[in-house]
């Protein structure tokens, strides 16, 4: 059973081995929670997406889909980025923010992560009402096979926090 609770602050000051990026396809860098992760973490973080960039992931990194670098000088072993869906009113794209959260936990997993520290996707810039993107987080985390043996939801404020806390209650 993997343990998941809500935390209030800033996900760049957690203890944990997989810190969550919210990124842009392109890896390179954006606002929000991904420009504050960059900051704090330094530059090798961006090194690695360079590289993944120019190996494999030379169109970017498909939205639901989800890759590890090294968490530079965060206090965590790996940064899983990960690319939430821009929400929409005309299309359902819960299928693809549910992935991110699934891919995250799978490739965490597989690294022997232990904790993860999980931001709420899509939920910024991108658009996805709060309530709606607790609510898939909650369940998705629920559902998922893991080894991962606590997932935390890093909020940045109350009103992000009383929505994940409300769907974990
Ligand atoms: P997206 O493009 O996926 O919407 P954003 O970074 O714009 O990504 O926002 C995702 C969520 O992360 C928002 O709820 C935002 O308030 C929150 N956020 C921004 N900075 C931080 C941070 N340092 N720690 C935790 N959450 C953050």
């Amino acid at each position: 059973m993997t343990a998941i609770e809500p935390v209030r602050g800033d996900i760049t000051r957690e203890s944990v081995d997989v810190i969550v990026n919210a990124a842009n396809s392109s890896l390179l860098g954006g606002g929000g929670v991904d420009g504050a992760i960059h900051r704090r973490g330094g530059p090798a973080i961006l090194e690695d997406c360079r590289r993944l960039r120019a190996a494999h992931l030379g169109k970017g990194l498909p939205t639901g889909h989800a890759v590890a670098t090294t968490a530079g000088e965060l206090d965590a072993r790996w940064v899983v980025h990960t690319v939430g869906p821009v929400y929409s009113t005309s299309e359902d794209r819960s299928a693809l923010l549910a992935s991110c959260y699934r891919e995250s936990l799978r490739v965490a997993g597989e690294l022997g992560a232990r904790t993860v520290a999980f931001p709420a996707i899509s939920t910024g810039v991108y658009g996805w009402p709060m309530d709606d993107g607790a609510r898939i987080a909650v369940e998705t985390v629920r559902a998922a096979e893991t080894t991962v043996e606590e997932v935390r939801f890093v909020l940045f404020d109350e009103r992000a926090y009383e929505a994940f806390a409300a769907r974990l209650r």
